[in-house]
């Protein structure tokens, strides 16, 4: 199991404690307990490979992207502990896919950013765009490690006090319940919150009407009723009618999705 680093000891955490090629020590989570799972975007291939390499050694699994797009694609369709984040991609950069990732995509998980550009102004457009830590090239791949873990942490303690998702304005709340648009609290039945929590866990995604059925009504045949279509105006009268920009739109032939629709403004 530990090919590159020699195991020592455990701590009462549940910890294994290592020591790197480097000879440096220090203590991470037991990687067979706790797989760390890391989405890197980075478009330099030597830094990519060596980062990787480096943190693969320390039993992190570590997938690259190497553009910004194809790192917004990976970044939603799998769950990540960890998204380290280039500044300069090509396609799309850092900071647009940190927004996107945040505020059209309601994504929590916590994002480093690495840059070269290691000035003051380019820490905090980073953090403004909702990264949650900084890094400036060069960098020792320990102090690396340290944050991922400290990152790996606080977001852990996070969810535990705070079960919430968001896109756009809305935003639910999994434990009270409550549904609110733009801070306003919006009231809803429960098969109304239910749906719209199907919608706010896949943004972006056209749901089809049998995909509704499933995971709402939890029943996997057609009924033959439009009992989905029913709901969803129901759910739109009180999450769109008196907001903007509109947020659930049908899919003539498809079904309904979740998203912000800037050509409809
Ligand atoms: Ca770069």
């Amino acid at each position: 199991m530990v090919s590159n680093g020699i195991l020592i000891g455990k701590s009462p955490e549940k910890q294994s404690i290592f020591i790197s090629l480097d000879n440096s020590l220090f203590a991470k989570p037991d990687p067979t307990l706790y797989p760390m799972n890391i989405l890197l975007v980075e478009d330099e291939a030597g830094v990519a490979g060596f980062l990787k390499k480096g943190l693969e050694e320390q039993l992190f699994k570590v997938s690259v992207a190497y553009d910004g797009r194809a790192g917004l694609d990976m970044a939603l369709s799998s769950q990540w502990d960890v998204i380290i984040l280039d500044v300069l991609l090509p396609k799309v950069n850092g900071w647009d896919l940190c927004r996107k990732l945040r505020r059209e995509h309601g994504l929590a998980t916590p994002v480093l950013m690495l840059s070269a550009l290691g000035e003051t102004n380019h820490v905090i457009k980073g953090l403004n765009e909702g990264a949650d830590d900084y890094l400036a090239k060069p960098f020792k791949l320990d102090e690396l490690i340290a944050r991922l873990l400290a990152l790996h942490r606080r977001s852990n303690g996070q969810l535990a006090e705070k079960n919430r998702l968001s896109f756009e304005g809305l935003e639910i709340d999994l434990d009270s319940m409550e549904a609110f648009r733009d801070g306003e609290k919006i009231k809803l039945t429960a098969r109304e919150f239910k749906l719209l929590e199907y919608f706010m866990r896949n943004p972006g995604k056209v749901l089809s009407r049998m995909k509704i059925m499933e995971h709402v009504w939890e029943v996997d045949f057609d009924l033959g009723t439009n009992v989905v279509d029913v709901y969803i105006n129901y759910l739109r009268k009180k999450i769109d009618r008196n907001f903007h920009p509109k947020l659930l739109h049908t899919v003539i032939g498809m079904g309904y999705v979740l998203k912000r629709d800037d050509a409809e403004e």
